[in-house]
């Protein structure tokens, strides 16, 4: 029987004659979405939204996962991530139930990026403890957990144009193999406009990191936010609630770049997840 005709049908009796304990139970189970729902399986780099009952305890590779009112949950999974992955749900009601998810793999070609500056390869140890230094506020600014869902929103272009760096590829600088790159690039001159992805809350901005330059994260809630690097120009500061569309920044080359463009990073906390895999969620 459909949730709507049951409660039609509880609601009718219920004026006429008490309901027996066992039915009325029977009933009410039917009218709570009990349902743990996850994708079977996700790639390297995405963001995976689940749903489970409003007011559950979930964990995920050692973290209490927020829930919203709706029951939403959301995770990313990291580029080298392996699975299945086990999601653990304890109802409300005391039962629980492992969500098992089966990872993807892809492959991350290499990427070979000539004529970086050599001093931000290899950097002089000053200028090592500086990019430490800036990198730990950029860390830090990922550890919030806000209670706002604007990750679920579908995700827009920040700017449109050709997609130069793709996430994850394993990048060499100047002939010397450097980390999977972190997000994707976005080929576009000085000065083109940024726009928010998703709605968030500005939770780092800085005119001139070592490495990245003018450098800006958005926060989207429950641990998933955006970053933008090589700016030329930020246009809102820490704190600032953003809208979807919103201009926040104009594009640069400044840090480590070796031209124009847009580079757009995503996180679930310290986890770096695939902003085309985001897109890709509203199509
Ligand atoms: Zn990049």
């Amino acid at each position: 029987m459909r949730p709507a005709f049951v409660l039609a049908a509880l609601l009718l009796a219920a004026p006429l004659y008490p309901i027996p304990s066992a039915l009325a139970q029977d009933g009410i189970d039917e009218l709570v979405d009990n349902r743990v729902v996850f994708p079977a399986s996700a790639s390297q780099g995405a963001m995976v939204i689940g749903k489970v009952p409003a007011g559950s305890r979930v964990r995920y590779a050692d973290r209490d996962l927020r829930v919203s009112g709706y029951g939403s949950v959301v995770f990313g999974i990291g580029r080298d991530e392996k699975g299945p992955l086990q999601v653990q749900v304890r109802r409300p009601d005391g039962s629980s139930e492992t969500a098992v998810i089966a990872v993807t793999a892809r492959d991350w070609p290499v990427e070979r990026v000539n004529g970086v500056p050599p001093k931000t390869v290899n950097p002089p140890p000053a200028i090592a403890a500086r990019i430490a230094r800036e990198q730990a506020q950029v860390t830090e600014s990922r550890r919030r957990d806000d209670n706002r869902t604007d990750f679920a929103q579908t995700f827009l272009w920040p700017v449109q144009g050709r997609i130069s760096g793709r996430f994850g590829n394993a990048r060499v600088y100047n002939g010397q193999p450097g980390a999977g790159h972190s997000g994707i690039d976005i080929a576009v001159p000085t000065g083109t406009p940024v726009k928010a992805p998703a709605a968030g809350v500005v939770s780092f901005a800085s005119p001139d990191l070592y490495l990245t330059g003018g450098t800006l994260v958005l926060d989207h809630g429950f641990g998933i936010s955006s970053n933008f690097l090589h700016l030329s120009r930020i246009d809102v500061k820490v704190g600032d609630r953003i809208e979807q569309g919103q201009v926040i920044a104009a594009v640069g080359a400044t840090g480590r770049a070796t031209g124009p463009h847009l580079h757009w990073g995503m996180n679930w906390f310290d986890t770096r997840i695939d902003p085309l895999l985001v897109l890709e969620r509203g199509k």
